[in-house]
């Protein structure tokens, strides 16, 4: 925290400089933004942020104002899951009576272009959020030059404070063809809905994917190496999800690794993976599937190529993200970072959270400590989180496996249901609800559900999670009834 005001306060020397600005952002993501309109807006600052031209076609060099959740994660992605969705919106209609005139096909062109120009329009509405806090934007490419420079094409900025809130980019493990792979980016402006895919991976990026071409029409495989999708959920959530996933219509092909890519003359792709069959290496069997897709979503890495770090001396971490202190600050006193490109999420035991949000909360931690005469570490505690696969899934808190860990002794209350609008749908889909208590405290210490809502009902278990819920304070509320959220303080 000393280093924090110093810098924060007086600038790098004994004598005052001046910058260009207060400070400069290199980077306009959820973080970046977030940081210098308020830093602008709220602090009086005078701040500057450089980021690449925003092109909806996905390439290394796609930027604009918004970032990664807002044009090519998040944002997209919902837009996708909800298009999806309507598949089982028609025939559950049907379940109540409605009789649809023919047979329900998707226009994908025109879904597409309406989701491009709503892309357009949130671009927009950055560069003015930007602008109206009086945020000077700088298009291009910024590269530090030294502690308290910025090269951005031809212009060099000097700034007091200079933020990294670059992101991350998508991480493709090396095999035989993995070039062939596309990876998020792609799917979100596939021209066309494959007929079949194989989706590698087991994490968030894979299983919403994954059940967002279900719901469009695809044949999917999902391909991932552990027994079961979502390593780090809770054992119990990853287990029902998975079967869900499967009733769905997933294939699902657990234990198994990529081992080629081929392109087929007629421009599809021959898939083969390696499934593990036994504890010895060399127990395994491969099998091929003729795709017209194969998505990696096989993790994300930090943004630091081309940045100058090393020549300014800024310190890595070991997975090669910017190492930061809990102030966000590097090791170089002027020179700060926030979001995905410090991967602290990683290291922070508990469940990997909407990183976007996080980039956020870095961001107002951040500007209060350097702006606001107040050092504050953003709070990782407790941040709920939630999955748009097929069924959703919403979470706060410990798995039952971490609370044991932690607590030792434990309550564990579950609860599985149809939701009642499959009761008459003929939808069979299940809910799941569980609640994780430390018996000693009472204190709900981890809170999770899969299921139609999950992720709206988890925000507001996830404000009560951060306030220090009982058991007995869920048990002392009434439910709202009929609903699948009521569940949460019925559980005995
Ligand atoms: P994740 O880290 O969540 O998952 C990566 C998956 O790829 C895991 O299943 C991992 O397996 C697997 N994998 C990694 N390396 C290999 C390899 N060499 N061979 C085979 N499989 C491999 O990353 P995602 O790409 O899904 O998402 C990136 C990040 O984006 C997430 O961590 C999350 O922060 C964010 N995100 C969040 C969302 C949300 O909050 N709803 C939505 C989308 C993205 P294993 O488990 O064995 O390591």
């Amino acid at each position: 925290a000393m280093s924090v005001r110093a810098e924060a306060v007086s600038g790098n020397g004994t004598t005052p400089k001046e910058f260009d600005f207060d400070l400069f952002c290199i980077g306009a993501g959820s973080g970046g933004v977030r940081a210098s309109r308020v830093a602008a807006g709220t602090y009086g600052a005078k701040v500057g942020i450089c980021e690449m031209p925003f092109n909806t076609i996905a390439s290394d060099s796609a930027g604009g104002a918004g970032g990664t959740c807002v044009l090519r994660g998040c944002v997209p992605k919902k837009l996708f899951v909800y298009a999806a969705e309507y598949r089982e919106f028609f025939s559950d209609a049907q379940g109540f009576g409605w009789q649809l005139p023919g047979q329900p096909s998707l226009d994908w062109p025109s879904f597409l272009a309406k989701k491009n120009a709503e892309l357009q329009r949130l671009n927009g509405v950055y560069m003015n959020l930007l602008n109206n806090s009086g945020v000077e934007y700088i298009e291009g490419r910024g590269r530090l030059v030294d502690a308290h420079t910025v090269q951005v094409g031809d212009r060099t900025v000097t700034a007091r404070n200079i933020l990294i809130a670059t992101g991350a980019r998508a991480f493709v493990p090396p095999f035989e063809g993995a070039e062939l792979c596309m990876i998020s980016d792609n799917a979100l402006e596939v021209a066309e809905v494959p007929k079949r895919i194989v989706i590698v991976g087991g994490g968030y990026i894979a299983v919403e994917f994954a059940g967002i071409f279900a719901g469009l029409g695809s044949e999917v495989h999902l391909v991932y190496r552990q027994d079961r999708p979502l390593r780090g959920f809770d054992d119990e959530v990853r287990t029902f999800a998975a079967e869900q996933y499967a009733q769905n219509g997933l294939h699902l092909h657990p234990l198994t690794v990529p081992q080629q890519l081929v392109k087929l003359p007629d421009g599809r792709l021959k898939f083969t993976g390696a499934r593990r069959t036994g504890a010895q290496s060399s127990d395994e069997e491969t099998f091929e599937l003729e795709v017209d897709h194969v998505l990696a979503a096989t993790g994300r890495r930090p943004n630091v190529g081309n940045l100058g770090l090393e020549e300014v001396g800024v310190q890595m971490t070991k997975s090669g993200a910017i190492a930061v202190d809990d102030y966000s600050q590097t090791n170089v006193q002027s020179i700060w970072a926030i979001g995905d490109v410090t991967d602290r999420m990683a290291l922070t035991p508990g469940m990997p959270a909407l990183p976007a949000a996080l980039a956020l909360m870095e961001a107002m931690a951040l500007t209060r400590t350097m702006f606001g005469g107040e050092p504050t570490a953003p709070d990782h505690a407790n941040i709920a989180t939630a999955v748009f696969s097929h069924p959703q899934i919403g979470t706060v808190g410990m798995s039952e496996e971490q609370a044991l860990a932690a607590y030792g002794n434990i309550d564990v209350y579950t609860s599985s249901f149809r939701p009642m609008r499959n009761t008459i749908s003929g939808n069979p889909g299940r809910t799941f609800m569980k609640l994780i208590v430390a018996a000693d405290s009472d204190v709900v210490v981890g809170c999770h559900m899969v299921g139609p809502d999950s992720a709206e009902i988890m925000q507001g278990m996830g404000v009560a999670v951060k306030m220090g819920l009982t058991k007995r304070q869920l048990d002392s509320t009434v439910g709202i009834h009929p609903s699948a959220a009521e569940e949460f303080v019925t559980m005995r």
